[in-house]
């Protein structure tokens, strides 16, 4: 009989987006015939509690991919809760193996952000190898990982970041330019070399409710050759990749390859 690949998501406390976000992956979860557990814990949870819920999951024959939304609430360190995921079944690929895996060119579970952009990158038949490719922001969940990968498909990489002396001086060298700095239209036309291709990960909520990127969209499509919008860009390709690490974790587990 097959395998149903399972996907276990924790949440601590109500952080409003995470709601959302949980709650988008539950739904693709569903849709696509995955198992799906969503563990709540109150935000006066401490700690301790979460990480013996892990080592629960970390044991649990159905559940083949396990993922802590962050942020978690103050008080909980991030990186001791990561550390404690079994590294077969960190979807989200955060764990220093799986990180070190990356950074070895010998990747296992990709962050599903990058692995997205990466899969568009792939889709829209972009040439990679020789191209100059610039990221803006360094974070490890975006920004490192979208340039190991980019390095990795031969490109010569700048990253960027709040430091950087003049954003637009090296934005506009860009061939491939990912936007993952959580500024709403920080990146407007006259940042971008005609026809680059720009991949705008940031996602952030404005005081009217509406969502915006990095990129200044509007003034930007008539510069760039590709250009992905937000909503509806890189979001919806970081739920699909999710699945496909929860899919590939069991696949690997049914092959004997899954154990930590
Ligand atoms: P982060 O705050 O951890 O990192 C932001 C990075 O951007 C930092 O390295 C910082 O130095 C850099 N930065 C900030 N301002 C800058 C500036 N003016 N010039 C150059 N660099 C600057 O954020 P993150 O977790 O990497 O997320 C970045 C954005 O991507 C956020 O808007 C987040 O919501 C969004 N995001 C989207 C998805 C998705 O599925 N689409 C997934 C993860 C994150």
């Amino acid at each position: 009989m097959g395998v149903r690949p399972g996907l276990a998501v924790l949440q601590v406390g109500n952080h409003p987006a995470s709601k959302i976000y949980v709650r988008n992956k539950m739904k693709a979860c569903g849709e696509a015939g995955l198992y799906s557990e969503h563990i709540e814990l109150p935000a006066e949870a401490d700690e301790s509690t979460l990480l013996g819920r892990i080592r629960i999951l970390n044991q649990d024959a159905r559940i083949h991919g396990i993922l802590v939304q962050l942020p978690l609430p103050a008080g909980f360190s991030a990186e001791r809760v990561v550390e404690a995921l079994a590294p077969a079944k960190d979807v989200d690929g955060f764990h220093p193996t799986n990180m070190g895996l990356l950074t070895l060119g010998n990747p296992r579970f990709v962050p599903c952000t990058p692995l997205g952009v990466m899969r568009l990158i792939e889709r829209e038949e972009i040439e990679v190898q020789g191209r100059h490719a610039v990221v803006v922001g360094r974070s490890s969940i975006v920004g490192k990982p979208m340039a190991l990968l980019l390095l990795q498909r031969g490109a010569t990489v700048t990253i960027c970041n709040s430091r950087t002396p003049d954003l637009g001086a090296m934005t506009s060298q860009a061939d491939i330019l990912v936007v993952a700095a959580g500024r709403p239209r920080l990146v407007t036309a006259r940042m971008v070399k005609p026809g680059a291709v720009v991949i705008d990960v940031g996602i952030t909520r404005l005081a009217d409710g509406k969502l915006a990127g990095d990129v200044d969209f509007q003034s930007v499509l008539g510069t760039a050759s590709c250009i992905t919008p937000v909503p509806g860009g890189v979001g919806p390709m970081t739920i699909a990749m999710l699945l496909e690490n929860t899919v590939m974790s069991a696949e690997r587990t049914s092959a004997g390859r899954g154990s930590p």
